[in-house]
């Protein structure tokens, strides 16, 4: 607090990313980038982009980027908004959707950054409840509100609803914004885009840094109905009118276009997630189903704390969440097969020399 801050910089608690060690020799599995780098083609695109013409601002709409993704989604340029991260487009969002409105409802365990959007532009929220198995229950989306986000799988729990859940909330939503958070929806889960053309309620909002390899380049985008597209123009405008940089339209359109490193990249994320999942299974531990890039789980004996401690010691990070409901698990991001092993190989160490500790007590 400093006698200079507005009154609203003083209620704010800002997002905590997951940290980035500087050291090189961590195995990252704290916060959900690919574990492979991008396709040549792409960094092909961002040489490219380095030139003289840096002296030049970029193109503030994106033409040609959103007229790709358009026609790769069979949808139209008008129906898409790029923005630098997805972060930064749902911050938009609360702002051209939300605020000034009654509260906006999302899942009481989600993306913390949600929280941030609402303090920043004093939206109000209601948290709805999860049921015993960290499920979302779409029939609690309804009554007055001021719109509605769920992310699609949830994070950190990775669980996804079908498409018929999501159409039961737009259904019941049908004067309010509904925006899915689709940041991990490549490693699984079925995406909300397709429903676009029959909701003009719904903005899907996805990101690059996950599924696309290009966590630092920064890009994300939203696809909707023209008309919600131009309010986020339009706060985007009011904001910073270059928000994407020539190197990141050129990278990001790379990315887009080749499809067939995608599709690789997640299928490999795919089946590492899935031999991860089984071998932490065998060695006691509930994993929640996963379709996303991470799985979130929890130890009957051991703390997610005790673990955490004991992984960085072997130097691998993994994230934790200080919220009492999950405050037994522990979010793991599905590395390269390699690291993966090295967790496996660090969790049985660990935990053999808990049950040696207990051996002594028993003595
Ligand atoms: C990672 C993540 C994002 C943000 O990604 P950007 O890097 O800002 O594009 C958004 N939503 C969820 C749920 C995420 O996990």
């Amino acid at each position: 607090m400093s006698r200079f801050w507005s009154p609203v910089v003083d209620t704010l608690s800002p997002y905590v990313p997951g940290e980035q060690p500087t050291k090189e020799n961590f195995v990252k599995l704290n916060t959900n980038e690919s574990p492979y780098g991008p396709s040549d083609h792409v960094l092909n695109a961002i040489h490219g982009a380095v030139s003289n013409n840096l002296r030049r601002y970029p193109d503030p709409s994106a033409d040609a980027i959103r007229q790709s993704i358009a026609k790769g989604l069979g949808l139209e340029k008008s129906n898409i908004f790029v923005g630098n991260g997805s972060d930064e487009i749902l911050s938009h969002a609360f702002n051209a959707f939300f605020s000034g409105k009654p509260p906006v409802l999302f899942p009481e365990i989600t993306y913390s950054f949600y929280h941030a959007c609402c303090q920043l532009y004093g939206v109000r929220k209601k948290e709805i409840p999860l049921d015993m198995y960290f499920r979302i229950d779409v029939h609690r989306f309804e009554g007055v509100s001021g719109g509605v986000v769920v992310a699609n799988p949830n994070a950190p729990t990775g669980i996804a609803l079908e498409l018929p859940e999501i159409e039961t909330i737009l259904r019941s939503n049908p004067d309010v914004v509904v925006l899915v958070d689709e940041a991990y929806v490549d490693f699984g889960a079925s995406s909300s885009v397709n429903l676009v053309p029959q909701y003009d309620n719904l903005i899907v909002v996805q990101t690059f840094s996950k599924s696309r390899s290009l966590a630092g380049l920064r890009f994300g985008m939203a696809v909707g109905h023209p008309d919600l597209i131009d309010a986020l123009t339009r706060v985007k405008d009011s904001f910073n009118s270059y928000p994407l940089d020539s190197l990141a339209l050129a990278g990001a359109q790379a990315a887009w276009e080749d499809t067939v490193w995608f599709e690789k990249v997640c299928q490999k994320v795919i089946a590492d997630r899935s031999y991860l999942s089984s071998a932490m299974e065998e060695m006691d531990f509930k994993v929640l189903p996963s379709s996303a890039n991470f799985i979130f789980v929890a130890h009957p004996v051991v703390s997610a704390q005790r673990l955490l401690v004991e992984l960085r010691k072997r130097g691998i990070l993994v994230r934790h969440f200080n919220d009492e409901r999950i405050k037994d698990w522990l979010r793991i991001s599905v590395g390269t097969t390699n690291e993966c092993a090295a967790l496996l190989v660090a969790l049985k160490e660990i935990l053999i020399t808990k049950s040696d500790a207990d051996d002594g007590a028993h003595c």
